[in-house]
C-alpha cells in the first residue's frame, strides 16, 4: 500500500495501531468490501462508456488507463481483506 492511500497516517503500521482502522477486520469488513467492489465497478463502467477511449487509437485513453489501474488496486485490497476473513 502506498503512503498516499493512508490519509493522515505516515505508515501502514501507524494506521494499524488505531482501533478504528483495526475495526474493519470485524463487523465493518463487509461494508468496506462492498464499497471497494462498488467503486471498482463504477470506474470500469466509466471506462466502458468513455468517448475519449473510442477516439483513442489504442481504445484506451490515459484517464481510463489510470482508472483501470485504480480499480485493480482496489481489487487487490479487497482480495487481501477477503483472505483475512
Ligand atoms: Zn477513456
Amino acid at each position: 500500500m502506498s503512503a498516499g492511500m493512508l490519509g493522515p497516517f505516515a505508515t501502514e503500521g501507524e494506521a494499524l495501531d488505531r482501533p478504528e482502522v483495526r475495526a474493519i477486520c470485524g463487523g465493518q469488513l463487509a461494508a468496506v468490501l462492498d464499497a471497494l467492489d462498488f467503486a471498482a465497478d463504477e470506474l470500469r463502467d466509466r471506462v466502458a462508456n468513455c468517448g475519449d477511449c473510442d477516439a483513442h487509437p489504442a481504445d484506451l485513453c490515459g484517464t481510463c488507463e489510470n482508472r483501470l489501474a485504480r480499480a485493480g488496486g482496489w481489487d487487490t485490497v479487497a482480495g487481501t481483506l477477503r483472505g483475512q476473513q
